[in-house]
């Protein structure tokens, strides 16, 4: 058996998520709304099936598909792309993640990794026989450690893998930490993979700023973007990757070799969904900043520390003003048979002893009804 995936432990997210099943928990653990997404892209997609939209799509996606991502980079972000030959659609932004380091690193390749990293990330990186090169960030504002990642880029970087807004830690990369990658990119001669998934998913003044938007980063940068996240459809797994034509066209053969095509009908629905008017997209992100509030008081309220939260379905809570005795691992374990609450141990994102085991990462992409539920059983039972 291959050695890496043979010692591969199940994913944190299935882990929890069968413990919640086994003790009838609220799930804040795994990250996925509990409600339908838009209704519109629901018919658009049974629409596609009966229209008899069920052979292979082209290898690159249907062009009405890639045609409104080019124009959603043009409408939020400024940047132009010729659809024809800079965008390609993946199943899901986790094989858009694979597929782009299958494009970009050979054997021996440094990828530079921010911890606490989303779970795909390392393993992926050490399948393809490339190096990872961890930089923790740190609790509880996670801002970039600019020493420690100058000091780890070096002559066999390839590239950086940068998640913004970031699972799990809600950190929305600010221009002035983006600005510092770029120019570590350009000295070093390095790509940038952006996981950018939660990109319509900011709260407050935060903003998100595509790092491929910044000067010289063009064609540096492979964009990674997401229908499960921006459309609240996490089951569909459309992805989208833009990125320079000659990294494309290789990210499309990892792509012809992983799943070759994705979904015609559910491809079709999420273009409908990419040109939504903005207001979609602002309502989106105000409807979860509401979730996140009232979830982030109700958990202080039960005696957590709440640490800041600038975007994405995340939320993170320092456990040890409860007085718990034990570690994040435990205290999921806790909540879950408990309290019938499952949250995700932030240790769970790192791959080094040093990992914090004192943070906990709650999902409040649920109902408020929901929500109001999970702590009402919280404050009753910590
Ligand atoms: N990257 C991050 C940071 C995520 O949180 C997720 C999952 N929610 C993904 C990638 C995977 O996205 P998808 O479901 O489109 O594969
Ligand atoms: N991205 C989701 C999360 O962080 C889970 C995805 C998965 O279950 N693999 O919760």
């Amino acid at each position: 058996l291959n050695t890496m995936l043979s010692g591969l432990p199940t994913t944190i997210f299935t882990v929890m998520s069968a413990l919640a099943v086994q003790h009838d928990a609220i799930n804040l653990g795994q990250g996925f709304p509990d409600t339908e997404g838009p209704a519109d892209l629901i018919e658009a997609a049974a629409a596609a099936l009966r229209d008899g939209r069920n052979q292979y799509p082209p290898l690159a996606g249907v062009p009405e598909l890639r045609a409104a991502v080019a124009r959603s980079n043009a409408r939020f972000y400024g940047i132009d792309v010729d659809p024809a030959t800079e965008i390609v659609v993946t199943s899901g932004a986790t094989e858009a993640i694979t597929a782009s380091l299958m494009a970009i690193v050979d054997p021996g390749d440094e990828i530079v990794v921010l911890e606490p990293a989303y779970d795909t990330y390392l393993p992926v990186v050490r399948a393809l026989g490339a190096v990872a090169r961890p930089v923790r960030l740190t609790p509880p504002d996670w801002s970039l450690p600019r020493a420690a990642l100058e000091a780890a880029f070096g002559p066999r970087t390839k590239a950086i893998l940068l998640n913004s807004p970031m699972n799990p830690t809600g950190k929305v990369f600010r221009p002035d930490e983006l600005a510092f990658i770029a120019d570590l990119l350009v000295r070093h001669d390095a790509y940038a993979i952006c996981d950018e998934v939660y990109e319509h998913l900011t709260f407050g003044n935060a903003r998100h700023l595509p790092l491929m938007a910044l000067p010289g980063m063009r064609e540096r940068c492979v964009r990674i973007g997401s229908a499960g996240k921006s459309f609240s459809l996490t089951g569909w797994k459309v992805g989208y990757v833009t990125a320079p034509a000659a990294i494309a066209a290789c990210v499309a053969k990892a792509h012809q070799l992983l799943t070759f095509t994705t979904a015609p009908n559910l491809q079709r629905a999420v273009a409908v969904g990419l040109d939504k008017d903005t207001d979609y997209f602002t309502t989106l992100a105000a409807d979860m900043q509401d979730k996140r509030d009232q979830l982030s008081d109700g958990l202080r309220a039960a005696g957590f520390e709440i640490l800041p939260c600038d975007g994405s379905y995340f939320v993170i809570a320092d456990i040890r003003p409860t007085g718990f005795a034990g570690d994040d691992v435990a205290f999921c374990r806790a909540l879950t048979e408990r309290c019938r609450v499952a949250a995700i141990p932030v240790s769970a994102f790192y791959d080094t002893p040093e990992a914090p085991r004192h943070l906990v990462r709650f999902a409040f992409c649920k109902k408020k009804e929901v929500l109001a539920e999970a702590v009402a059983r919280i404050q009753a039972g910590v």
